[in-house]
């Protein structure tokens, strides 16, 4: 890959949390590239490290040692999705998506022409003017998907966005998402405990291991695109991929620590 593509490099990366005197130690060595329009997914156990990690690359935390370069770095950087949707329930589905452009000065004109794109890009025409407090699980996270893209950052973080939704819902939305991310040609991390979710959406899986977190090994996803989740578990290729990685990932999970 050509280097003018590299948007993030990560080197030697360790954290430790100190509380009550103690310090916990969450990432021991932690090292990564990651490139334009790369779809890259971090997996690894609950409570093993990866909210930490990308609250490190967000900046968010410092690390106690190595290297978090950010290459073109502008104020428009970070893009976020987390579970927990950060909307504003008494502004409108049309306010919510606007608003990270009103915080940016951008002109009216712009707003409604971005905003209006938006909304059809997510299906979500006719609901402009209803509130984030009373719609679906599925359409807030589809408006926290449109806010948090709509200024176009290089890079979207993505912590566990998908895994309070049903799995109908889930799968809809994550076809939603790699058509945005293909058309856009953004770049993805997105982290999740849920192997086949991983597999299914990015170009690279990393695994972590349990506490405290090392890269345990990297493995690229050959998967044809443009993909279609639904049903993709049933695709023999997929479940090809799935066994050989699984039987790296089982030895994190199932070992209680
Ligand atoms: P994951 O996102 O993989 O579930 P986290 O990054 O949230 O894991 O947490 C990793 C470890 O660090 C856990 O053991 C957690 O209890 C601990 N931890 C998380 N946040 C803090 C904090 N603010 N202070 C102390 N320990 C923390
Ligand atoms: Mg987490």
């Amino acid at each position: 890959m050509i280097k003018d593509s590299l948007l993030v490099k990560i080197e030697n990366l360790k954290f430790s949390y100190s509380a009550n005197n103690k310090k916990i130690e969450v990432i021991r060595e932690f090292n990564l590239d990651v490139y334009k329009n790369e779809f890259i997914a971090i997996v690894g156990p609950s409570g093993c490290g990866k909210s930490t990690l990308l609250n490190l690359i967000a900046g968010l935390l410092k690390p106690d040692h190595g290297n978090i370069e950010l290459y073109n770095k502008n104020d428009s950087f970070f893009g976020y999705l987390f579970q927990k949707d950060t909307l504003l329930p008494w502004k409108t589905v049309y306010d919510n998506i606007a608003f990270p452009l009103t915080i940016r000065k951008y002109s009216k004109y712009e707003i409604n022409e971005k905003v209006t794109k938006w909304i059809q890009l997510i299906g979500l025409e006719g609901f402009e003017n209803s509130y984030t407090g009373q719609i679906s699980q599925g359409m807030k996270k589809r408006v926290a998907l449109a806010a948090a893209l709509i200024y176009e950052p290089k890079i979207v973080l993505m912590d566990e966005p998908f895994s309070a939704l049903d799995i109908l819902t889930r799968e809809t939305i994550e076809n939603e998402v790699l058509k945005i991310w293909e058309k856009l040609k953004t770049t993805i991390i997105f982290v999740t405990h849920d192997l086949p979710e991983a597999i299914a959406l990015s170009d690279r899986v990393v695994i972590l291991t349990k506490l405290p977190a090392i890269k345990k090994t990297e493995y690229k996803i050959n998967l044809p695109r443009p993909r279609n989740l639904v049903g993709i578990s049933q695709d023999d290729e997929f479940h090809t991929i799935y066994k050989e990685i699984w039987t790296i990932f089982v030895e994190e999970v199932s070992i209680e620590s």
